[in-house]
């Protein structure tokens, strides 16, 4: 009756969000008075997990899940579930784990709360609170089913460290063949996608062509930052679409977004609400974007921004 999570990981090595579910799981198993166990798919080291208080890992290796299959990793966790009798199942909210969630509450007959903020603030019926309206709202869901499944927002709820004792179990469900067929293509295999960065650098229009994105990517490089833009810079071919965010493109939930020559339309602040700190850099006072900002800087990007990168590299240097 342990409560199950699902531990995500990419290239053998565990995301931040599967340290951040395995912490929400811990508090939930705490107050149903249970323990904690944990899906892995193809991780190397699992060890990690005994920190964020996961009690037993269910360690699936197999090749044919080395490239995300929504309906075979949902087929290892379904399995993984009813071996447990597993009542509560914890994903995140990456968009991974919300292709895989829907698939997963058919086979368990589950309800699913994806968006969740917060641990449940009651077990009996069990409530959630969620994000509603691309972040600008909170609401708190009831699920009502026997199973129960929760999709953690990345950086919502944070890592919490909680030594407990860890068995390890191979665990080789039966994968079925899947009518869907995938192939991966992965361009950019050495920078920082926008889904996992935890600081995301992003130019607008104001930068006026794609000549000008050096800037951009030295100050991402300088902040271990990826570097994201608006959908016309995209639609204009300045950037690839992987990069445009917002209402239709993606959405990101870093710790820090720096908008630079981006007006702050509302379907680009959709994708952005989830941040934490916002910094705008815009020469026009009036942007839309200051009023969602942390931070401001009024300026002309071909000044402000050659000089940040400086400040940060001195900084950098000194700090060494
Ligand atoms: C259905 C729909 C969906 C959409 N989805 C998205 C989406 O997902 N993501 C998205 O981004 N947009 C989306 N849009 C488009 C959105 O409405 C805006 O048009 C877009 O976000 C504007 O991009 P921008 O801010 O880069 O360009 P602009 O609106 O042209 O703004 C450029 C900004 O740069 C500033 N600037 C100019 N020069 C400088 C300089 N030298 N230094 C500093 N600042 C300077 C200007 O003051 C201005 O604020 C969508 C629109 C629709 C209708």
């Amino acid at each position: 009756m342990s409560v199950l999570v699902y531990t995500e990981s990419d290239k053998g090595t565990f995301k931040k969000i599967a340290l951040e579910t395995a912490s929400y799981a811990k508090t939930v198993a705490d107050q149903l008075g249970t323990t904690v166990t944990a899906v892995t798919i193809n991780a190397d080291d699992t060890s990690v997990l005994k920190n964020y208080g996961v009690n037993k890992v269910l360690k699936v290796s197999n090749k044919d899940l080395d490239t995300f299959n929504a309906q075979r990793y949902a087929d290892v966790i379904t399995q993984a579930c009813n071996k447990e009798g597993t009542k509560v199942v914890i994903l995140s909210s990456s968009a991974d784990s919300k292709y895989l969630a829907p698939i997963l509450s058919v086979k368990l007959n589950a309800g699913y709360a994806s968006n969740v903020v917060d641990a449940p603030s009651s077990l009996e019926p069990f409530t959630v609170k969620r994000t509603a309206f691309t972040n600008k709202a909170f609401n708190f869901s009831k699920i009502e089913s026997d199973v129960k499944i929760v999709g953690v927002s990345k950086n919502s709820y944070g890592l919490y460290e909680n030594s407990v004792e860890l068995t390890e179990e191979d665990f080789s469900p039966s994968i079925p063949e899947s009518g869907v067929h995938q192939k991966s293509i992965n361009k950019s295999s050495d920078k920082v996608s926008i889904a996992d960065a935890e600081i995301v650098v992003s130019g607008g229009r104001g930068l006026k062509g794609p000549e000008n994105w050096g800037m951009i990517e030295e100050l991402a490089e300088v902040l271990g930052a990826a570097t994201a833009c608006s959908k016309p810079v995209s639609d204009l071919g300045w950037r690839p679409h992987s990069e445009h965010v917002g209402q239709t493109g993606k959405p990101v939930a870093s710790n820090l977004y720096i908008a630079i020559g981006i007006s702050g339309a509302i379907q680009h602040l959709a994708g952005i609400n989830a941040s934490k700190v916002k910094v705008v850099i815009n020469n026009d006072p009036e942007a839309p974007f200051f009023k969602a900002a942390d931070y401001g800087i009024v300026g002309d990007a071909f000044e402000v921004v050659p000089k940040l990168i400086e400040k940060l590299k001195e900084f950098k240097a000194q700090n060494a």
